[in-house]
């Protein structure tokens, strides 16, 4: 059976028209190779309308891979006996992101498992005095990812150097939230965007797609991701991993994540959007730029002893996710990294209007 005509809705999109969750619903259910085309090529023109032919690199430092949590996907999770851990110490973390400054990442992405020695005892201390040494050696914005935090730290994390705060739901279905994130509270998690809006930190949210959601709640997600004050979004593929209660689940075939990109870049136009090396590789970056993304997660420097999320040893220490392999692939298909400060401009622009939102 062919797909239903989206070509109005791909239209509307284009013409900077909101869709309605039941055309985004439609959008992620096409199926034939020239309705997903169509898609991608919507998906290609608005991006361009935003952003041109530029993309923006995250350098990937994963600081602490400890994680008092048992997230059913997660090969981090507490009770896998086999997984990687580490804790980074402060020099070495430093050395990595000035390295990965040096090398010309627009941002450094400092993230962590919800390390019971930071978490459990409330020692948050570690963690923003870890953010004012990294803000202090590089001139360059940092990401946060630290898991879901008290409210009471956000202005102390912007204080001390966050530009972002990245916390992932991975969906909106607050039943299947339980079984994905067991013993978490949905709602303290989806307050981070809340907090990181309220006190003037930029915030990404994120799905992850073929974990036994809906296309309906995918479209619900997209839908709620709108509502939030956030400025990335991002959609990454289930990946089975050893050791953990989804190991047995099939993985998420490649293409539900590249449409989901797709729409939410009609969706949110505006929003950074990013290519995740962390499920295919370097392979998988062309298609995720075709379909609509603009940034590249997670640049990780090679035979440093670091560990990928959703693939803790892909692409890494081969160099595959350098700098330097990633612009070679990008000088392929003429995409080309923005300069320093045109990134540091965009987030500057989003962070001050917070700040005169919040005055008004
Ligand atoms: S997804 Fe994050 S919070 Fe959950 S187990 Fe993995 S590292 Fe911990």
């Amino acid at each position: 059976m062919r797909d239903a005509d989206i070509t109005p809705i791909l239209q509307k999109s284009v013409e900077g028209q909101d869709l309605t969750v039941t055309e985004i619903e439609a959008l992620l259910s096409a199926e034939d190779q020239s309705s997903i085309a169509q898609l991608f090529e919507a998906a290609r023109i608005v991006k361009n309308q935003y952003f041109g032919n530029k993309v923006f690199l995250y350098g990937f430092v994963y600081f602490s891979t400890h994680c008092r949590n048992n997230c059913s996907f997660c090969f981090y999770r507490n009770s896998n006996k086999d997984s990687v851990r580490y804790r980074k110490t402060d020099e070495e973390v430093l050395e990595l992101a000035t390295s990965l400054e040096d090398s010309g990442v627009h941002v450094i992405d400092l993230t962590m498992g919800e390390d019971p020695l930071i978490h459990n005892n409330n020692h948050y201390d570690r963690l923003t005095e870890l953010v004012k040494m990294v803000d202090d050696a590089v001139d360059i914005p940092l990401m946060v990812s630290p898991g879901a935090i008290p409210e009471h730290l956000f202005p102390a994390l912007k204080d001390n150097g966050a530009d972002w705060i990245a916390c992932y739901q991975e969906t909106h279905n607050e039943e299947l939230f339980r079984r994905l994130r067991p013993d978490q509270d949905y709602n303290f998690r989806l307050n981070q965007k809340k907090w990181a809006d309220k006190y003037g930190i930029l915030a990404e949210e994120g799905i992850m797609v073929g974990v036994g959601e809906s296309v309906k709640d995918r479209a619900d997600s997209i839908d709620v991701m709108r509502k939030l004050s956030v400025n990335q979004v991002r959609a990454m593929s289930f990946v089975p991993q050893d050791n953990t209660p989804m190991a047995v689940n099939s993985p998420s075939p490649f293409i539900e994540e590249l449409k989901a990109i797709a729409v939410m870049r009609l969706v949110h136009p505006h929003n950074l959007i990013p290519a995740s090396l962390d499920v295919e590789g370097v392979a998988g970056l062309k298609t995720r730029l075709a379909a609509g993304a603009n940034v590249i997660t997670s640049i990780i420097p090679p035979c440093k002893g670091l560990a990928g999320v959703a693939q803790h040893e892909l692409d890494i220490d081969d160099g595959g996710r350098s700098v330097e392999q990633i612009e070679a692939i990008l000088d392929e298909i003429d995409i080309k990294t923005a300069d320093k400060h045109e990134y540091i401009d965009l987030i500057e622009s989003w962070k001050s209007s917070k700040k005169s939102g919040a005055l008004s």
